[in-house]
């Protein structure tokens, strides 16, 4: 085996523009997240790839979704948050946006008394997994259904399989903001690559869904301007 050098002419390649600094996302903390608030007491957290979100209430925190990339991280958000605002910080209620493990598999990491909201697909599939990261769902609903918690107002909807049979659409009328989850990757070209979807002709229907409560056509994955969620 012999040693070479290869040589790359680099003034061959084509000028790209650089990417635009908006495309990076928010600039992480030392401990690897950013979070911020989309409205009031709407806040997300982002580890640069994947996306979470919550609510502060009267009635503690409803946390919407919970990646395990960014795993105790979540809860270390809601206290920087809740410490701000002089609100509880106890995440008493999560809703699962669908059984994937990379959006839910850090759902173990919290309290054995907080009560895991979903469909009741996803209930199914969990009970099939048997995963302890991501215990199932004991609060399920079949289409609709919309939660009041401390004071707060969640549509939860399931308009058929799209990027999963159970993902759902999470509506925050109060706060303009949808949460649509798998279904538009910023930088991805829709169906090349369709983010391991089971059902190609939904997942495009998906991003014509309309909104639960304006029943006008929402923009899916849309985080009030923030960048759509991922994977
Ligand atoms: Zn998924």
């Amino acid at each position: 085996m012999s040693s070479s050098t290869t040589q790359v002419h680099t003034e061959a390649l084509p000028d790209y523009a650089p990417v635009p600094r908006s495309a990076l996302g928010p600039a992480l903390n030392e401990q690897g997240y950013y979070v911020g608030c989309v409205e009031r007491n709407l806040c997300w957290i982002t580890d640069g790839t994947y996306q979470s979100a919550f609510l502060t209430t009267s009635d503690g925190v409803v946390l919407l979704d919970a990646p395990p990339t960014i795993g105790n991280n979540i809860q270390r958000a809601v206290d920087e948050i809740a410490s701000d605002n002089g609100v509880s910080n106890r995440v008493n209620y999560l809703v699962y946006s669908h059984h994937h493990a990379d959006h839910v598999g850090a759902s173990s990491l919290f309290d054995k008394d907080v009560t895991r909201i979903g469909h009741e697909e996803t209930r199914r599939l969990l009970l099939r997994d048997d995963d302890p990261a991501r215990p199932p769902n004991e609060e399920t609903f079949q289409d609709t259904r919309t939660l009041e918690i401390g004071g707060e107002r969640i549509n939860l909807a399931w308009y058929g399989a799209n990027h999963t049979p159970d993902n759902i659409i999470i509506h925050l009328p109060d706060h303009d903001t949808l949460m649509l989850i798998d279904i538009v990757n910023p930088g991805w070209a829709p169906v090349y690559i369709s983010n391991l979807t089971e059902d190609i002709p939904g997942y495009i229907e998906a991003r014509q869904t309309p909104s639960p409560t304006r029943g006008s056509t929402s923009s899916a994955a849309t985080w009030a301007g923030s960048a759509p969620a991922t994977t």
